[in-house]
């Protein structure tokens, strides 16, 4: 893996996010639409779709709240005895998985991304050495899911 893709901007992972529908608590996606700060959500399972303007406009958090926007809840998302894990969609889980397994958190991020990178802002559980296998193994059952 290239280590420039180690330590990046969570915003890279904003533009589609896994959510539960609020209809039918299936996967659902909010993807970013150009030029506005709305988001249109639609269901891969019951076909739900429509347009949310986001209460806090473009500042979606993460660590993410349990109301990632206006009310929905990640899909990605497992409770565990040290915390929560949460990934915005398959691609930051995956970001996750492999940060995770390299076990490179020694490395130094990008100076002015330090606070904006993904993985400087993952729970210390996540990157701890001995919590390794668990991680990964529930990063697997989140991606089955
Ligand atoms: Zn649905």
């Amino acid at each position: 893996m290239e280590t420039a893709h180690i330590h990046r901007h969570d915003s890279e992972f904003l533009r589609l996010i896994l959510v539960v529908c609020p209809t039918c608590g299936g996967k659902a996606q909010l993807t970013k639409l150009d030029g506005v700060t709305a988001r249109r959500l639609v269901c891969t399972v019951c076909g739900h779709n429509r347009d949310i303007e986001p209460r806090n406009g473009y500042s979606i958090t993460y660590p993410p709240t349990d109301n990632i926007c206006n009310g929905l809840s990640l899909w990605l998302e497992a409770e565990t005895r040290h915390g929560r894990l949460y990934a915005f969609n398959e691609e930051h889980l995956d970001h996750i998985a492999a940060y995770v397994a390299s076990n490179l958190r020694e490395m130094a991020p990008t100076r002015g991304l330090r606070n904006a990178s993904v993985t400087s802002r993952l729970p210390l559980w996540v990157k701890q050495a001995k919590n390794r296998t668990e991680v990964l193994k529930l990063i697997d059952k989140l991606r089955s899911k």
